[in-house]
């Protein structure tokens, strides 16, 4: 980029802010103002895009140019498309089976402006799995959870308790990037929680850790925020009856942006440490 006549320079500037305040992600060719945009049709009358998308396959004034085409997708309300997750992630036998399963699921918007499904990364004979929230930037590049540098952090602490990716499982409660990595709706957790659930119940831990408020509280149905369940034991009941050992802790993205809070996570990791120790 250096020949950059000056208002290629603007544009690029312009396009850097963008990226920096999390605008990474173009959805269309051209921009729609969706304040002016006539209300969506009623369910039964759209196409088949999913929720959230259904207003951009079919919406856009007669003026504008036709938004992309949008693969098809399960539609309706995310109840509905919820069952429907619930009912195809039982079908899987194996994490194998949920993988591919879940791999060609459309009920979640999301999926259609990630790039890569993150599943899941390291051990699933593990005796701990540990669950975030989402993935960002460079899971989606590289296609599993925890790469980047909350995952470099998430390494050092599971080091200092004599554990690395080869003893323990890692996946998140929605697989796909949200755009800009911004917070996952509760409708996108929803529909997704049915996949992540059955991992779990698959993968069959000892231990269960959620990292973070959003993972403590969609698996373990906390209503009290990290800095109040941190470190305390629960316990996790998959579909079948079985109870998983369970302790919420505080997310290495949160780590990063308050290192003095390191010493919570690093009792937590302990007490972990402690748990596996005593079970052996
Ligand atoms: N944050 C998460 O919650 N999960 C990832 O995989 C990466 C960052």
């Amino acid at each position: 980029m250096q020949d950059l006549p000056a208002d290629r320079d603007a544009l690029k500037a312009l396009l850097d802010f963008h990226v920096e305040a999390g605008v990474d992600l173009a959805l269309d060719e051209t921009p729609h103002n969706r304040f002016a945009e006539p209300k969506p049709e009623p369910a039964q009358a759209r196409g088949t895009a999913p929720q959230g998308q259904q207003a951009l396959a079919s919406s856009s004034p007669a003026s504008s140019p036709p938004p992309r085409a949008l693969p098809k997708a399960a539609a309706g309300a995310p109840d509905e498309v919820a069952g429907l997750a619930r009912e195809q992630a039982r079908h899987a036998q194996s994490l194998e089976e949920l993988e591919t399963i879940l791999a060609g699921f459309e009920g979640c918007a999301l999926k259609f402006s990630a790039k890569n499904l993150a599943f899941a990364d390291g051990n699933p004979e593990g005796r701990v799995m540990l669950v975030g929230e989402a993935p960002g930037a460079d899971e989606d590049r590289i296609g599993k959870p925890f790469m980047g540098r909350s995952g470099q952090l998430l390494d050092r602490m599971l080091a200092t308790i004599g554990l690395d990716r080869s003893q323990v499982y890692v996946a998140n409660i929605v697989p796909w990037r949200p755009p800009g990595n911004r917070t996952p709706t509760p409708q996108e957790i929803a529909i997704c929680k049915p996949f992540i659930a059955r991992q779990i119940e698959l993968a069959s831990p000892e231990f269960l850790i959620c990292l973070g408020g959003p993972a403590a509280q969609n698996l373990l149905g906390l209503k009290d925020g990290i800095l109040r369940t941190r470190g305390r034991w629960f316990t996790y009941k998959t579909e079948d009856g079985r109870e998983i050992r369970a302790l919420p802790t505080l997310h290495p993205a949160y780590l990063l942006r308050q290192p003095l809070q390191k010493r919570l996570g690093w009792r937590d990791f302990m007490a972990l440490r402690r748990a596996l120790d005593a079970k052996e």
